[in-house]
């Protein structure tokens, strides 16, 4: 793509003396060519070619991380490059998508050979743990901007969306909720004995891919949680046009996260918080019994609007709002 002058390709500039553009993605991101045979053709042309097979439909997202919005200046590069990938991984597992490529466009104010060796290190080497061919991009100068789009297949109509729970569904999700949130009150200042087991839900979330390909055929409805449970579960709520209750004894949280809670009495913070990234799904009762062991049973699906909790025997109305970037 061509681009005005103030504004100018990494690529130009770097031939006036850095790293070019090509050395720099051969170096960090054109480590082989395509594993996965879905992906016929990868970085070096004008596109990348990918062959879906019959029967399955492509599952496609993106998103895109800012500095000084979803992270710091000062954020550790290895971290930022897993974060990216894993963030864009976890759509598609809510999805019940298996993925297979990803595209990555970088924006950065300058060519830094360390940043961009630890970000790369830590992107591929989620992309490898999860069979993922990184098959193009676009790298332009500008304020620090990552975005990647992640691609992957689901059986023709098997895909789990957010507008199917009906009334009577139990509700799931795969893991503990509120350690990531924890991980960012400690990164504001807020002090515990044993930090890092938080930080790491903060900085190194797991994309819940197998979880989500064990559910197609069983959840009536699957999201990810990045913006807080109550965010969105209220997502599937407003898709399905219906509401739900949620028991909070039932809610899985850490040692850690209870600590929290019984120190400040936040105790809707595991709620609230958000990049977790578990996934959270309705399942019919009769097909509960296919769950695997390590979902946690936390609430079912109502005619009434809105989202409830259970605590100590009373009902509450839950806020369902999320971060919302223009508001
Ligand atoms: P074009 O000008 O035709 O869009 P580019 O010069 O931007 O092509 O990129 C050359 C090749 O390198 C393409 O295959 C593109 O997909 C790939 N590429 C560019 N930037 C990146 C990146 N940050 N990560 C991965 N692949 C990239
Ligand atoms: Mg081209």
């Amino acid at each position: 793509m061509a681009l005005a002058d103030d504004f100018m390709d990494v690529g130009a500039r770097a031939t006036q003396g850095a790293v070019a553009e090509f050395d720099l993605i051969r170096r960090y991101f054109a480590v082989h060519a395509p594993q996965h045979p879905f992906n016929q053709l990868g970085i070096g042309d004008d596109c990348a070619l990918l062959t879906v097979p019959q029967g399955y439909q492509l599952a496609v997202t993106t998103d895109t991380m800012v500095e000084n919005v979803h992270f710091f200046a000062d954020a550790d590069p290895e971290l930022l490059g897993h974060k990216l990938l894993a963030v864009n991984l976890s759509d598609l597992a809510a999805m019940g998508a298996e993925p297979f490529a990803v595209t990555l466009a970088l924006t950065m104010p300058k060519i830094n050979a360390d940043w961009l060796q630890a970000f790369s290190r830590g992107f591929m080497n989620l992309a490898k743990l999860h069979r993922v061919d990184l098959i193009g991009g676009d790298t332009t100068s500008g304020p620090l901007t990552l975005t990647v789009q992640a691609m992957g297949t689901v059986p023709q109509g098997r895909a789990l969306l957010r507008s199917q729970a009906q009334v009577g569904d139990l509700i799931y999700v795969t893991g503990p909720i509120g350690n990531a949130g924890l991980g960012l009150k400690i990164k504001q200042g807020y002090q515990v004995s044993n930090p890092d087991p938080m930080l790491v839900c903060l900085y190194q979330p797991q994309p819940r891919i197998a979880e989500g390909l064990a559910l197609r055929g069983i959840a009536s409805a699957c999201i990810d949680i990045s913006d807080g449970m109550a965010a969105d579960l209220g997502h599937i709520l407003e898709k399905s046009g219906v509401g739900a209750r949620l028991q909070w004894e039932r809610l899985p949280l850490s040692e850690q996260v209870l600590d929290y809670i019984q120190s400040t009495q936040d105790w809707s913070m595991p709620l609230t918080a958000g990049d977790d990234y578990e996934l959270c799904f309705t399942v019919t009762p009769d097909l509960a019994s296919q769950l695997s062991d390590h979902v946690h049973y936390i609430g079912v699906i109502e005619t009434e609007p809105g989202l409830r909790i259970q605590r100590n025997g009373r009902v509450e109305s839950l806020e369902s709002k999320g971060f919302e970037h223009f508001s």
